[in-house]
């Protein structure tokens, strides 16, 4: 997961452009009003706003990810859990661990279970601004606003409040079916909306 020194302080230092929708390194970038722009795109951006287009907005300059293929990103980052906690947790607690009712089996699935998800899902959304799922599908997490990495307070108030928008039988998750940009009720109160990253052209 993590890279040599470069490789990090380069991710660290990355930003979306709002025209391409690829990573550009920060020191490549144009910022015009609300928008991050890079360095190749500014030519088209520039040609597009002197023939009349009107300033880009989040729904013009980004396209967000909806709800099935966040649906299969949860899927395959569930997976993921499954195979590296279910071993640990089989070991600790025997095969009746699979079979309990209860919410916490013991001190190590407080931490397998509950505390290792928080800090490897921040950690993740922090680095990457998306989880091992989200990559696959190409998706990203971007402030709502900005459309630039969101800070780490958001990503845990994103965290926190996920459970929240879980708990009315999922219909904060569903929510993203339904709204304009695609947001789910923890989207909403961090302030974040999920887009599409373009792959990056060879
Ligand atoms: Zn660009």
């Amino acid at each position: 997961m993590l890279g040599p020194g470069g490789e990090k302080h380069g991710m660290k230092d990355e930003a979306i452009c709002a025209e391409c929708h690829q990573t550009v390194s920060r020191e490549d970038i144009i910022r015009y009003g609300n928008s991050v722009i890079c360095a190749a795109c500014k030519p088209i951006f520039l040609q597009r706003l002197r023939e009349g287009a009107t300033l880009p907005t989040m729904e013009t300059q980004f396209v967000f990810v909806g709800f099935w293929i966040r649906f299969w990103a949860g899927i395959i980052d569930a997976t993921l859990w499954m195979i590296i906690a279910y071993p640990i947790l089989i070991a600790v607690y025997g095969r009746g661990y699979l079979n309990t009712s209860g919410f916490i089996a013991g001190p190590v699935d407080l931490f397998v279970s509950w505390i290792l998800p928080a800090i490897c899902t921040v950690g993740f959304w922090m680095r990457k601004q998306a989880t091992p799922g989200k990559m696959l599908v190409n998706a990203r997490i971007v402030d709502a606003y900005t459309g630039e990495r969101p800070s780490m307070a958001q990503f845990i108030v994103r965290y926190i409040m996920y459970f929240l928008a879980a708990l009315p039988l999922g219909m904060g998750i569903l929510w993203v079916a339904f709204d304009k940009k695609k947001q789910g009720w923890h989207d909403k109160l961090a302030r974040t909306v999920v887009i599409r990253l373009t792959k990056r052209a060879s």
